[in-house]
């Protein structure tokens, strides 16, 4: 019985990956903001239909230097029902994360939970368009701006995503995508910041290439998180091939939702909202009593038919033993329930209706 992975990276054919490279063994120019990465800059600022942008080694550190170029000082409002590095991004720039609840129907920051968190120590407000669900971002701008803070989007699940025809990207101060080779757009490992103020790109500049200003000036504690080439060259064939790779997503996940929509106890994601562009990046589903078995359960049955869903976000982020004793849990009901019954299925472009189908009837199998 063959394995179905919860995620597959897409690939360009390898003939034209090859092709994109050859000019490398021409320059020898393999990093350092090469011929590669300025060409995927531009192309990809269009793409994502956002003023500025720039190129990281990775997501985390694009984050993380996100976070410091924008010089946060004390407490910082986010989720707890992310992947770890949005926590961790925070807590590495010797911030404090103060962690809001999310919402029932769609698994982002609640809004209305805000404002109750903000102190006079309160310097960000950092939301997660979590499985590319997007965040409230009109009540969470307009509290940011009463209370003068800043917006970092945690927007890696979102890449190419639109809300009433504007780039998810070009909302906030700043936002994080990861072109991390399990997402719906990759560039081997990567990632990108985009952004509005020119000043802060030229400090987002210098902080990836180790705060260095000129030949003679090193004037920030910065760390090395540059795009090389060979990772600019991959997102330059992958982004040749990434709108057909969300058509064929979402086709996916409408068969998912036609096959899954009488099962009882299991809740399907948020039904699309017309105003926006999605990139169907995530299938979760949330595993309800009535379904008959828990989700632990299901995941365990699941794998023993060769089907690799995943428990993301299970624990919580406040909930890490790294954090233990730190943080309550219990301070974000929802997201700790939702996180208990919470099950990723598998979803990438290649999933086949056949293979759909085959998890699809074990998941109703388990459930008798
Ligand atoms: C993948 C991911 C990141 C980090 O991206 P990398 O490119 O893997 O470093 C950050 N936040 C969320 C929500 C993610 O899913």
């Amino acid at each position: 019985m063959d394995k179905i992975l919860v995620t597959r990276s897409s690939m360009p054919p390898f003939e034209e990956y090859m092709k994109e490279i050859s000019s490398l063994w021409d320059s020898h120019w393999l990093t350092n903001m090469g011929e590669k990465h300025q060409e995927f800059e531009e192309k990809l600022k269009k793409y994502l239909e956002v003023p500025l942008l720039s190129l990281f080694s990775n997501g985390h550190m694009a984050l993380e230097l996100a976070i410091q170029a924008m010089g946060l000082k004390g407490e910082v409002i986010t989720t707890p029902f992310t992947f770890a590095s949005t926590t961790h991004a925070i807590v590495r720039n010797n911030l404090t994360p103060v962690f809001c609840d999310i919402r029932q129907e769609d698994y982002t920051m609640d809004p209305e939970k805000i404002e109750d968190l903000i102190t006079e120590n309160t310097s960000a407000i950092i939301p997660v368009h979590v499985y590319g669900h997007i965040c409230d971002v009109e009540s969470i701008e307009r509290i940011a701006a009463k209370h003068n803070l800043k917006v970092i989007y945690d927007a890696a699940h979102a890449f190419g995503e639109k809300l009433s025809g504007k780039g998810v990207g070009s909302f906030g101060d700043a936002s994080m995508f990861s072109f991390h080779a399990t997402k719906v757009f990759n560039t081997i490992e990567g990632g990108c910041v985009t952004f509005k103020d020119q000043d802060y790109g030229l400090d987002l500049y210098r902080l990836k290439n180790f705060g260095i200003r000129n030949e003679e000036v090193v004037d920030e504690v910065g760390a090395n998180a540059k795009m090389n080439e060979f990772q600019a060259a991959m997102g330059l064939c992958n982004l040749r091939y990434v709108d057909g790779e969300i058509l064929k997503r979402k086709r996916a996940v409408e068969l998912y939702r036609e096959l899954l929509s009488d099962v009882k106890g299991l809740v399907l994601p948020p039904d699309p909202r017309p105003e926006i562009t999605y990139n169907y990046a995530y299938f979760p589903v949330l595993i309800e009593k009535e379904f008959g078995i828990n989700r632990d359960s299901l995941y365990e049955s699941l794998k023993k038919e060769g089907i690799y869903s995943r428990k993301y976000f299970y624990p919580l982020t406040n909930a890490f033993d790294c954090y233990k004793g730190r943080f309550d849990p219990d301070l974000t009901p929802i997201a700790k329930d939702i996180s208990s019954k919470v099950l990723v299925l598998p979803l990438f472009a290649d999933l086949s209706d056949d293979q759909i189908r085959r998890i699809c009837a074990a998941i109703m199998k388990s459930a008798l």
